[in-house]
Formats: C-alpha cells, structure tokens, sequence
C-alpha cells in the first residue's frame, strides 16, 4: 500500500491502522503461531460492521491483497499475509445474550474463553472448542470440534444466523432462510464467503460438569487406546473425552514423580446427572490405575481453559491431521510407536471424537463433509525454539505418513496448515463442487483467499462477468 493509500483509508476508519514503521507493528503482526513470520502491509483494527465494509471496498477498489484475522490461532498463519491489508476483528468482543431463547450473539473478534465466561452466568454454553484462547470465528467457520460435540453437535450445528460483509460490501444476514445458500458454505467453509462480523448460536444447559485429564503411563498406551476406541463409541452422548499423548510439564502443580514423564489419556468432559458421575466413570477407572486422575467437578469455563497457560502465544507449531473412521488394532501400535517418540514435552497427538450428535447431521447438509468419522485426529509439534522447527516438522510428517492408509483421507480444515489446493479439495471431497459455485456467486473475484482457499468456479464466474457488462450497457443505453 502506498502512503497516500495508508492515509487515505486512515481518515475513513473508526479503528487503528497500523502500518509498517509504527511501534506497534511487530507485536501487531503476531499471530498465536510463532513459527509463522508475515508482513502484512497494514492491519485494521475495525470498531464496527461500517470499518469492516470500508475495509473490504478498499481492499476490492485498490486491489489489494485482504486477510482477515479473527482469533489468529490458525495454524497456517492464515489471519495474515505477506503485503495484505489484514481486517482485525479483536476490538470488536459484543456478547448478548438472550435467555429465554437460548441464543447468545457473539462478535468475531470473540475469543472461546469470553463467550464461555459470559453464557456461564446464565448457566448455559454453545458448543465450540476445547482451549479458551481460539477465535470463535475461525474455530467456527471451518466447523468447531469441542467437549460438547458428542451431545450437541459441532460449533455449525449450532449456527442459527450469521452476519456477513460480502465481497462487494454489502452487508447481509445469513441463515436457513435468508441466503441458505451462503449459510450451508458458512458452515465448514472457512473464511472464503465474507467477514463475519457476528454470530448468533443455540445456547443449551452446560453449568459444572464433570471433567479433567485421566492419564496412564505411556507403556500403557496400546490398552489405554483400545478401551479408549471401544469405550468413547459406545459412551452415552453427554460423555466426551478426547485421546492424547502428552508429557507432564515440569512444575507445580504436576506431582513430582510425574514432571517431564510421557503419558497417554483422556480429557474428558460429563455433561450428565452429577450424581451419575461415579458410576459413568467407574470403567474408565477400574480397566486400569491411573498414575494421575484430575477428573471432578469444574465449572466449564474452568475446563474450557485448563490448558491455555500451558500454551502461550508463540510457541512453534507444525500440525498434520486426518479424520480416521476405524482405529484398528495395526493403526493403534503405529501410534504407540510414534506417541512415545514425540520429540519435545509440548508436542502432542490428539483424537476427538466427532461420533454421537455431530454425525447425525447429513454429510451434503453443510459444507463440512466427513459426518461419518468417528475421530478427528492431529499431530502437532510443538515448542518455544525455533531452532526445534525440523525436528517438529519431521516427527509430525512421519506420524502422518504412517498413520494416513488408516484414514478418511480427508482431514477438518482447521487443523491443517497451508497444504495447497489439492488437500483443500480432500477437505471437503464432494461438497467441493458445490461450494466453489457458492464462492463463484459471492465472490467471483475470490478477494477472500487467504485462508484455505476455494477458487471459483471458472464457467459461473464467466456468466457472472459477460452479465455484469450486460447490466452495464443496459444502464448506459438508458
Ligand atoms: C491451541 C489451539 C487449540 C485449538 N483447539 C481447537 C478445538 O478445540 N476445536 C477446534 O475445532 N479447533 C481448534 N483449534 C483450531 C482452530 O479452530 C483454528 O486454528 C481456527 O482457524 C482458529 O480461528 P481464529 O479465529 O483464532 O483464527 P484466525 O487465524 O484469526 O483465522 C483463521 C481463518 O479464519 C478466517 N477468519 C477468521 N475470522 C473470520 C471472520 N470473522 N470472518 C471470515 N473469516 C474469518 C481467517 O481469514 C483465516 O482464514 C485450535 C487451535 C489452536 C492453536
């Protein structure tokens, strides 16, 4: 952007701009990610719905690169980019709740633990994640996997209206009945469509619950992860509980004997009768003793940010991830095998369970394709040294590797990096066509395409071009 550019768009915003040669840039710059290093030419702080449209008509008018960054947890960095005019959401936090409809309106700059917080004080939460610092918008457009998915469903599922700022700056509601058609690529399409300035979400009865790791030593991983696999698909819906290999960080307040230990477990999450607790849980403690059970009862926001210090911003991050159907007994010892190997004490596997609620949805009812995965699985090294990047990278793609034949081939949008255009298609396999229509539609010129990007489809954008210049010599023969 040149200075006149910079000034120019200045004067028309609310919010800040922050440019490449003030104070603030370089923390501005930072995403959650810190092997991700971009330089984007400005970022707007935008206030309103008015500074995001100001925004996105600039960006379309100047030609200029746009991101969008919600959260800025995005694995691929994809909040931001090298040049680009960044919209930032992160002053925009309006929550309103409504609680005799069960809905709370949440704005996109909204991080997972202030909804959490908020709709707690009504006794109530919308099903989103498992880590209070991911960005609602985000988490939610690529589908939102979380401790409620068993019993309500995905983060979508429970997307009742969205409000969008499109490619040509109009600014419209998206629901069932308006925009149907934008309301079904919303849900799992990730940022391709328009900003979304808010959104309103079902809201349903999740108070204190019952929840908290459970976890074995790692030598125990083949028998944890096989009661585990035939446990969690046969567990009552309000039971969820997502398997990790982990290790035990080295201070208080972890026992001991346990610091810096690898283990494997479940984070679980019982949303069922209090007084049902002990007995829903008496398998998961009788197969076997757990070396440490933090498993009781926690207000769900307490649970929903457990492991938010254990993580903070910019740690480097390298992910790979696939949603699996069957964990067969020749899959479980591959992950024995590259579980215990992983390379430094933040990195991680994980499993969610994407069964129960989640998979009743029909797999062509929404963008988000796999509804008959049992799990979504990732791999994510992990740790605060750069100079660890290979190291991660190499662990991460060989668990993949050798973990992939065992999959869906497919993986959730949001825990992959930037991967291409072909793992994209992997992503959303035959509802790819669809959406590539719906982006043709809304964003012919694909102004959205930092993020995990769907082109348009080329023959509608060409109807949709020769019908503009139609429009066009109408209103000059007029
Ligand atoms: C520590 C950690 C824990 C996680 N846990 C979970 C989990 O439990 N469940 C789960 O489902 N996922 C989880 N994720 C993945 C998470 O859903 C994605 O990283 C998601 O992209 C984060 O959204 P964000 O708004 O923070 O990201 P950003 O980096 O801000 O944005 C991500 C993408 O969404 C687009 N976008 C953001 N806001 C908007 C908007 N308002 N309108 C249009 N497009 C927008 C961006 O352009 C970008 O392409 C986790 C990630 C991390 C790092």
């Amino acid at each position: 952007m040149t200075n006149d550019q910079i000034n120019q768009l200045q004067s028309s915003l609310r919010g800040k701009l922050i440019k490449a040669d003030d104070p603030e840039y370089d923390t501005a710059r930072k995403v959650y990610n810190g092997m991700i290093d971009k330089h984007p030419d400005a970022i707007a702080y935008c206030m309103d719905v008015a500074d995001v449209v100001t925004c996105v008509n600039f960006a379309r008018e100047n030609k200029l690169l746009l991101a969008v960054r919600g959260g800025g947890h995005n694995a691929g960095g994809l909040g931001i980019a090298d040049g680009a005019l960044v919209i930032d959401l992160s002053e925009m936090k309006d929550i309103n709740i409504d609680p005799v409809a069960k809905t709370v309106l949440v704005q996109g700059g909204c991080l997972l633990k202030e909804v959490d917080l908020a709709t707690h004080g009504v006794g109530m939460a919308a099903p989103s994640g498992v880590f209070g610092t991911t960005g609602v918008a985000g988490l939610t457009l690529g589908g939102g996997i979380g401790y409620l998915t068993r019993k309500y469903g995905l983060a979508i599922d429970n997307l009742l209206e969205a409000n969008v700022v499109l490619a040509d700056g109009h600014y419209v509601k998206v629901s069932a009945t308006e925009n149907p058609d934008l309301f079904w690529a919303l849900r799992g399409g990730g940022g391709n469509f328009g900003v979304v300035v808010s959104f309103l979400f079902k809201l349903h009865p999740v108070d204190t619950v019952y929840g908290g790791p459970i976890l074995f030593d790692i030598s125990e991983s083949k028998e944890v992860m096989k009661f585990y696999r035939d446990f969690i698909l046969n567990a009552p819906e309000n039971l969820n509980g997502f398997f990790a290999f982990l290790t035990v960080p080295p201070h208080d307040p972890f026992p001991k004997e346990l610091q810096l230990k690898k283990m494997c477990g479940v984070v679980w999450c019982y949303t069922g009768n209090p007084d049902e607790a002990a007995e829903v849980f008496k398998p998961v403690r009788t197969f076997k003793t757990p070396a440490l059970d933090w498993c009781g009862p926690i207000p769900f926001p307490a649970l929903q940010t457990m492991f938010d210090a254990l993580m903070p911003a910019g740690l480097q991050w390298y992910w790979k991830a696939d949603f699996v159907k069957e964990l067969s007994d020749e899959a479980i010892d591959l992950h024995v095998k590259h579980g215990a190997a992983m390379p430094t004490p933040l990195s991680t596997m994980h499993m969610y369970p994407v069964n129960g609620a989640a998979s009743r949805v029909d797999k062509n009812d929404s963008a988000w394709n796999f509804r008959d995965a049992n799990w979504s699985m990732v791999i994510a090294g992990i740790d605060p040294d750069p100079s660890k990047k290979d190291v991660l990278i190499n662990w991460a793609r060989d668990y993949w590797t050798a973990l992939h034949p065992y999959s869906e081939g497919g993986a959730y949008v949001n825990f992959i990096m930037d991967e291409g255009e072909e793992r994209v298609k992997e992503v959303y396999a035959d509802n790819f066509d669809k959406l590539a229509s719906i982006k043709a539609k809304y964003d012919p010129m694909n102004l959205f395409r930092v993020n995990q990007n769907i082109k348009p489809k080329e023959a509608e954008v060409k109807v949709r071009i020769v019908n503009a210049e139609e429009k066009e010599v109408h209103k000059e023969g007029l």
